[in-house]
């Protein structure tokens, strides 16, 4: 009963623990300015192109359009087209409304709309894809206004296989056009399931669906992974989105079983570890001084290492074998160990509770070690045991009373992910795009 009671304790703890990483729908709230805004025609004409008003109104006024450079501000700006500056002082004047005008960065696109005689009529700023400043002549003053553009969810599909050409994560992420911030989100969903650093083999391959957030026929943002599969060494990982009757969204299996453990496959993040051909060169010397009861993660000096799971530091020392070491305590029965640090992280020490995924020390080569690694052990009940190989406690699954909903949910998402990957993923194309969701 006590166990189980300390059992519960301490998955409450790492569910609750873990950072809200994929909490990244749409962005921050647009606040839009509701100024007095007069009939004028150009207030409403964000989306219409620049030629059209050319064409309009090519008698009497045209725009200006220029790209912000490195070192400009707004009044730089005015004096190279000779505009009033009395004007300016007019609209910087309108105060918070036009604020962001002080904060002008080099790549984002002015514009003015300039009569025939020099006299200013409009200015319009695109701040970002989603947002534009307008700000109109009336009378002898200026009025500013915001408009949001309304962005466009579009469902994108990809699909990769690891190879000799392409062996990690990373690069069959890039081969198949994946930009850093997909391939760094997909590791995320996986990282308490597959050890990307030691456990990739040509052949794994993986799919995955993902929204792409589209303004004017342009991808602008891209956003979370609704759907992934991936196959490592034969074994099918399949990972669903799933946002809770709380609001809350996180990856399930298609079961509802949380894709969250205990303990997270690998203490350095993959995208530092070196092959493992450096690896294998390692493990002579530690056979030389003692049974080599750990995993080696090659990676450069000053390489983050991070707490496998939560607990408490119960070592933090140096000895000659170990080099600065570390012991953490995850509950009662089990315990890391992360050997041969170059430093310890902030505030580690013994007592200390740490969080999975928190910093506890750096790479290095301290004690019997002749290159940067880690090596890192996992005991169960006080005996070596192989993390791969253990069976570890889960976060909490879906609530029986909303499995129904989850399905419900996920059903069709998975079923369109198996449509469009199917099981033998290598004949297809790899820049399949779909419309829709
Ligand atoms: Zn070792």
């Amino acid at each position: 009963m006590k166990a189980a009671l300390l059992l519960a304790a301490f998955l409450a703890v790492v569910i609750t623990a873990l950072p809200a990483q994929q909490s990244d729908s749409l962005p921050e709230a647009r606040v839009s300015l509701e100024l007095e805004v007069p009939g004028i025609p150009d207030a409403v004409s964000v989306n219409v192109p620049p030629v059209k008003q050319e064409q309009m109104e090519a008698s009497t006024s045209r725009w200006v359009n220029l790209t912000i450079k490195q070192g400009d501000n707004l009044a730089r700006i005015f004096q190279r087209n000779k505009l009033s500056a009395s004007d300016l002082h007019n609209i910087v004047a309108l105060g918070k409304p036009v604020s962001s005008l002080k904060k002008i960065l080099p790549g984002q696109e002015l514009g003015f709309k300039i009569t025939s005689s020099g006299e200013l009529l409009a200015i319009r700023y695109k701040k970002n894809a989603f947002d534009t400043l307008l700000i109109n002549r009336q009378d002898q003053t200026f009025v500013a206004n915001w408009e949001s553009a309304t962005p466009e969810t579009i469902v994108a599909f990809e699909s990769a296989t690891i190879t000799k050409d392409n062996p990690s994560l990373y690069h069959a992420g890039k081969a198949a056009g994946l930009s850093d911030n997909i391939i760094m989100k997909l590791s995320h969903i996986y990282q308490w399931d597959i050890s990307f650093a030691l456990d990739l083999r040509a052949g794994d391959s993986f799919s995955l669906m993902y929204e792409e957030i589209y303004v004017d026929g342009e991808v602008v943002k891209e956003g979370s992974i609704i759907a992934a599969t991936f196959t490592n060494m034969g074994k099918r990982h399949e990972a669903v989105r799933y946002t809770d009757i709380a609001g809350r969204s996180d990856y399930y299996t298609p079961e509802g079983l949380s894709m969250r453990k205990a303990f997270l496959r690998d203490p350095v993040h993959f995208s530092h570890v070196s092959s493992s051909f450096n690896l294998r060169r390692l493990h002579p010397i530690h056979k030389k001084v003692m049974p080599h009861r750990g995993i080696d993660y090659a990676a450069k000096r000053g390489t983050p290492v991070l707490a496998s799971g939560d607990g408490k530091v119960t070592i933090r020392r140096q000895n000659n074998a170990s080099g600065r070491y570390v012991v953490i305590q995850h509950g009662e029965q089990y315990t890391t160990k992360y050997l041969h640090l170059s430093a310890f992280g902030k505030g580690i020490k013994p007592g200390q509770s740490v969080k999975q995924g928190q910093i506890i020390g750096y790479v290095g080569a301290t004690g019997w070690a002749t290159a940067p690694h880690l090596h890192y052990e996992f005991l169960v009940a006080g005996v070596h045991r192989n993390p791969k190989t253990v069976s570890l406690p889960k976060a909490l699954p879906i609530a029986k009373d909303e499995l129904k909903r989850f399905r419900d949910s996920v059903s069709p998402v998975l079923a369109r992910l198996e449509s469009i990957s199917g099981k033998g993923y290598a004949s297809l194309p790899s820049n399949n795009r779909s419309s829709g969701g």
